[in-house]
């Protein structure tokens, strides 16, 4: 079933900022920025959106203001020097053991702070054919065991191309484990449809499902439907955040996404430290009270509930976990 298109989105700043009562001059909004990385917003994230609250940790996600458009020093438009490292168009291969297919360009939500907000999208990576090609590169190299479906966010495509890979990925052998990161199951939850959850079903990889949860206030009885019914298909549901200055830069924000997150079967994962991405430094804390506020939540949280505080190095193997 094709997705359903613009009326599940809000694309224009103002537009939204009606809706929430607010104006642009209380936003600091930024046609500059908006220009610079298209701003799209689905109405399931809106409705969790306080009205009236300029500093609702969901908005200013979502929301392009005039720091944005600061240079600043230190900060690239490809901080994980990701150019380097892919092999083909829309094929990465960091990690041992592990090929990166990016399979779409489009998101379901445009996060403001995304290290992915320059990249060079090239559409032909998202043809078949280009899919297809990378997908026997991964067939001939025994080493792979895992696949990790990448974008954008995957669960952009349609069901139909969708299960044209997941029917590729389960005809060859020597793979594990398919893993997906996605924004969708909580920002656009009707993305998980009975015939999507059917797709993932015929899957005979162990699949791992990576949200991106940033706030508990994200989570809520439409998306918690969604999730049950990923977690009663046997996904393992994983979730990574980011540190982000006026999103969850608390302690008790952390922890209230840990019990929440718990509370609906998904194990917190990843901490990540911003990735220094040119546009996004006004969400940065320094290192010092990122590891103070760590332990802060190390102190309150059982083990299992505690992510894992990483920083994305450019050229290491793997995330570098972070300590003073
Ligand atoms: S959903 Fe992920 S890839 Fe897409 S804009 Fe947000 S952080 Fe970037």
């Amino acid at each position: 079933m094709p997705l359903k298109k613009t009326k599940n989105y809000i694309t224009q700043p103002l537009e939204l900022l009606k809706k929430l009562q607010l104006t642009p001059e209380q936003m600091l909004f930024s046609e500059e920025a908006n220009n610079s990385f298209q701003f799209k917003v689905p109405t399931a994230f809106v409705s969790k959106i306080e009205i009236g609250n300029p500093n609702d940790p969901l908005l200013r996600q979502i929301f392009p203001i005039q720091q944005e458009t600061i240079q600043t020093p230190d900060y690239h438009i490809d901080p994980l020097d990701e150019a380097n490292y892919c092999t083909q168009s829309g094929l990465l291969q960091k990690y041992y053991g592990r090929a990166l297919l990016l399979v779409t360009p489009s998101c379901a939500i445009n996060c403001r702070y995304c290290f992915r907000r320059h990249y060079p999208y090239d559409e032909k990576g998202y043809l078949w054919s280009q899919i297809e090609h990378n997908i026997q590169l991964i067939e001939k190299d025994t080493s792979i065991s895992e696949v990790i479906l990448s974008g954008g966010d995957p669960l952009s495509l349609s069901d139909r191309r969708f299960a044209q890979i997941i029917d590729r990925l389960n005809s060859i052998a020597h793979l594990k484990r398919l893993r997906i990161h996605t924004r969708f199951p909580i920002v656009e939850p009707q993305r998980i449809s009975t015939d999507f959850l059917q797709i993932l079903t015929s899957c005979q990889l162990r699949i791992i499902i990576v949200l991106h949860i940033n706030h508990a206030q994200e989570i809520a009885p439409d998306n918690q439907k969604s999730i049950a019914k990923l977690h009663q298909i046997h996904c393992i549901l994983l979730n990574q955040s980011v540190l982000l200055k006026g999103v969850n830069n608390h302690v008790d924000q952390l922890e209230a996404l840990s019990e929440a997150l718990i509370d609906n079967h998904i194990i917190p994962y990843y901490l990540h430290l911003l990735d220094k991405v040119q546009g996004a430094a006004h969400f940065s804390i320094s290192d010092k009270l990122a590891y103070q506020i760590y332990q802060q939540l190390r102190a309150k949280l059982p083990g299992y509930m505690l992510p894992k505080l990483v920083k994305e190095i450019p050229g290491e193997v793997s995330k570098t976990p972070f300590f003073l």
